[in-house]
């Protein structure tokens, strides 16, 4: 049941689940967040229809295959198969297997983190002390596991008996989380993307319900501070009246509660760009005007149900837990803490080093009038009609337009890195009055520069639907590429208090592409 028999039954060329990590750094990686041990539930639709249940121990995910799925009534018996154990990163993991073994979709129907429970019955403090894995490798060995699950949908008491070779049975204890009858919802859903195992294998974007009417009428109806209830969600809120980012011209100044109504009701047009992505948060606490700061690391006193990932490569020299999105909730909490911006990854938890996306920055010097940037987007626009290649631009809220380019699984930086500066200098060579390629402003002559180092790892950009933290709160926003030529389009021309009515009636022309997967032209 070791790494060997997970990765001897898989061809990774194939195959878009995640590899085994390098496990010493994994594990330090675990430590470092906080040593709660995750659980998993996964709706693998394979041969058979089965839950894998998957439980962190020793940096891997022991594993079992549920075929009638777990559930919270107590006394019943469900046959579990004892699986290989799986890499950590699995827990982010779904998908389509395309053929061979476990060919089928897989969806995350469940997560959070589990304790083992000792002879006496008490749950242990689960951190990474030695005497909780010894206690987990005692009671695997003795073929019973006493567990408690924390998660969104299973919670309480369970216990896995082995009754013979790799079979067990799973139980739920008559506690508290016990629910006689009880049934899962469906169809079963991610609460990672929301999606179903058929809109999964339809390639469909992430979907993220918006907050109720009633619930934004109760957030404009609550005064400078109170509780605010958002889907099964509660958020402490304060200074809501706080002013963070300032006006312009027009365009009122946007308070604290502007910008949790903004990212609550953006929830369904951000998720395709957030879910199952690490992000890092532009926060300004005493307002736009004062500096900000970026925060990596999820922040002390986040809640709980903040679902959090920790990259199991160091980064600047120590491990950071990210925030993951999941839902409106998770993005009004932080607006709460004055996160102004939004930036993902351009890769995705379950396989960081492998990005999603290729992304072009047209980044204005002091001397690019915004015609030029536009004659920039559009010989981008051409270089990718050229190269058979889909893709989007999105005008950024600040002065410059990004074109974004969907990609296959399974590329690395340096290959979509290697492209982006192939297309930038053959688009720069176009028009070489408008561009330098000096890595420092100062050196650029007030002109513009193409930056295609942002393909990188720990690099990410602004996400679509973003506020930017200029007067008038700005936001970024796709365009489709005739736009390009509206004498009307600017570049921070839609804010927090118009974006609403620019998607209610044009749409996210970007958001199609999202789940498209291209593979790079040879160049
Ligand atoms: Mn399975």
């Amino acid at each position: 049941m070791s790494r060997q028999d997970y990765d001897e039954r898989r061809r990774f060329d194939l195959t878009p689940e995640p590899r085994f990590d390098d496990l010493d750094d994994g594990r330090a990686a675990a430590a470092a967040s906080g040593g709660r041990r995750r659980f998993v539930a996964q709706l693998h639709r394979a041969t058979a229809r089965h839950v894998d249940l998957r439980l962190e121990h020793r940096g891997t995910l022991l594993s079992w295959a549920v075929p009638k799925g777990p559930t919270l009534a107590p006394g019943a018996r469900r046959l579990a198969v004892r699986t290989e154990d799986h890499p950590l990163a699995y827990a982010w993991f779904e998908g389509v297997i395309p053929s061979g073994y476990g060919a089928g979709d897989v969806i995350v129907w469940d997560d959070g983190w589990w304790q083992p429970v000792d002879e006496d019955g008490r749950a242990v403090e689960t951190d990474t002390a030695d005497s909780a894995d010894l206690l987990v490798d005692a009671m695997l060995a003795d073929g019973r596991l006493r567990f408690v699950v924390h998660g969104r949908k299973l919670a309480g008491r369970f216990t896995l008996v082995r009754t013979r070779d790799d079979q067990w049975l799973l139980l739920h204890g008559k506690d508290d989380a016990a629910v006689p009858g009880w049934e899962p919802d469906s169809p079963m859903r991610s609460v990672l993307s929301g999606r179903s195992n058929d809109e999964v294998r339809g390639g469909a974007p992430a979907r993220w319900a918006a907050p109720t009417d009633d619930e934004l009428t109760a957030l404009d109806e609550l005064g400078a501070a109170g509780p605010w209830q958002i889907g099964d969600r509660t958020l402490e809120l304060t200074k809501l009246d706080k002013v963070l980012v300032p006006g312009r011209d027009d365009t009122p100044p946007t308070t604290k509660r502007d910008l949790i109504r903004h990212y609550a009701t953006m929830a369904p047009a951000l998720a395709p760009y957030l879910a199952g992505r690490p992000v890092n948060l532009n926060r300004f606490p005493d307002g736009s005007g004062h500096g900000g700061f970026w925060q990596r690391s999820v922040p002390q006193g986040a809640p709980d149900w903040i679902r959090r990932w920790t990259d199991p490569v160091r980064h600047r020299g120590r491990y950071h837990t990210h925030v993951v999105f999941d839902g409106a909730a998770s993005l009004a909490w932080a607006a709460s803490i004055a996160c102004v911006e939004i930036h993902p990854w351009t890769s995705l938890a379950v396989a960081p080093d492998e990005p999603t996306w290729v992304y072009f920055d047209i980044d204005p010097g002091p001397d690019t009038t915004w015609d030029e940037v536009l004659v920039l987007a559009r010989l981008y626009r051409t270089a990718l009609e050229h190269l058979g290649l889909e893709g989007g631009a999105k005008v950024t809220g600040g002065s410059g337009i990004h074109v974004w380019v969907p990609v296959e699984p399974r590329l690395t930086f340096e290959q979509t890195r290697t492209f982006a500066g192939t297309v930038s200098r053959t688009v720069g060579g176009v028009v070489p009055d408008l561009v330098s390629w000096k890595w420092h402003r100062s050196d650029r002559r007030g002109r513009a520069r193409l930056d295609d180092t942002q393909n990188a790892r720990h690099k990410t950009l602004v996400a679509p639907f973003s506020v930017r933290p200029s007067p008038g709160a700005p936001v970024a926003v796709p365009i489709r590429w005739d736009e390009l030529d509206d004498e009307h389009l600017a570049s921070d021309g839609w804010t927090v208090h118009t974006v609403g009515a620019r998607l209610a009636e044009v749409g996210d022309p970007l958001a199609p592409l999202t789940t498209r997967q291209q593979p790079l032209p040879d160049m």
